[in-house]
Parts: structure tokens; C-alpha cells; sequence
């Protein structure tokens, strides 16, 4: 029977990317990504406990949403929704600007008031929610949406 290195047998089984993806980790020694399990890289470094204790990548937040969250006095516990699950709270009365103003506002507020903050995009989910996806008038109230959110 043969003598394996298995060290190298090892390494050689070790699938390296040149992109990041999803359950992927870059190796900080040859800056090529392997699977987020690898304990080592196939250029030998091996993942220590801090290696792997590496800060998830922080949120993207454009400029847009900053200058959003600064304006409506945003704390630290305050949860950013971007994406809601079921639907709103408040009913739309009507679709003119006024209404949809108004109900952004409620929106907005009520849910600051329990440490949400339903962004513009969170908004327009609601909507779509509540007129239906194929409804030709959901463009119209998101443009108003818009709206709403560059008056603010
Ligand atoms: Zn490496």
C-alpha cells in the first residue's frame, strides 16, 4: 500500500474561487475564496478561530436611505424595514397624492412608534400588497410614494 500524503491529498480536494459568493470566505493569505466550511485553503493557510470570527459585511445602505434614516431621527434599535411581511396596518383611503401622503406618514410614524422604520420601498410593498401586483394603477401610487419621500 502507498504512503498519501494527506495533507497534500487534501489540499488537492480543496475547490478555491476567484469571486466571492454565497457560503464562500476569502482566504487572507492567497485572496482566493473557498467554501465558508474549509478549516484550510488548498495554498495551506489554515482558518484559526479569528479567521473565522470575521464581521459578517455590514448592510449597503445608499446614500438615499441614509439621508432618509437621519431625517426621521433614527435610533440605534430601530429596525430598518425594507422588505415587509403581510400587510399594512392602514388602509390607503384614496389614491391621490393627499391620500398616499398621509398614509405614508401614518406609516411611517406608527411604525417608528414600535421601533420600525418602513422605508419608501417598504411602502410601495404595501401598496402592491394591498391593490394587487397587476392593478395598472400601483406605478402611479409608487411615483407618489416617491414623492412623498423627496418632500420629506
Ligand atoms: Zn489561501
Amino acid at each position: 500500500m502507498d504512503v498519501v500524503d494527506i495533507d497534500s491529498l487534501l489540499n488537492g480536494l480543496i475547490k478555491t474561487y476567484d469571486k466571492p459568493g454565497k457560503g464562500r470566505k476569502q482566504c487572507p493569505e492567497c485572496s482566493k475564496y473557498i467554501g465558508a466550511r474549509q478549516h484550510n485553503c488548498a495554498c495551506g493557510h489554515e482558518f484559526t478561530k479569528a479567521d473565522l470570527k470575521t464581521p459578517k459585511p455590514t448592510e449597503k445602505i445608499d446614500e438615499n436611505t441614509l439621508s432618509f434614516l437621519s431625517k426621521i431621527g433614527k435610533n440605534i434599535s430601530d429596525v430598518v424595514v425594507d422588505v415587509p411581511s403581510g400587510s399594512c396596518f392602514f388602509k390607503l383611503k384614496g389614491r391621490s397624492q393627499e391620500d398616499v401622503t398621509s398614509w405614508c406618514d401614518q406609516v411611517l410614524w406608527r411604525g417608528k412608534s414600535f421601533g420600525k422604520i418602513y422605508t419608501a420601498n417598504a411602502m410601495k410593498y404595501f401598496l402592491r400588497e394591498s391593490v394587487g401586483i397587476n392593478d395598472p394603477g400601483f406605478k402611479q401610487l409608487s411615483l407618489k410614494v416617491d414623492q412623498w419621500r423627496k418632500n420629506l
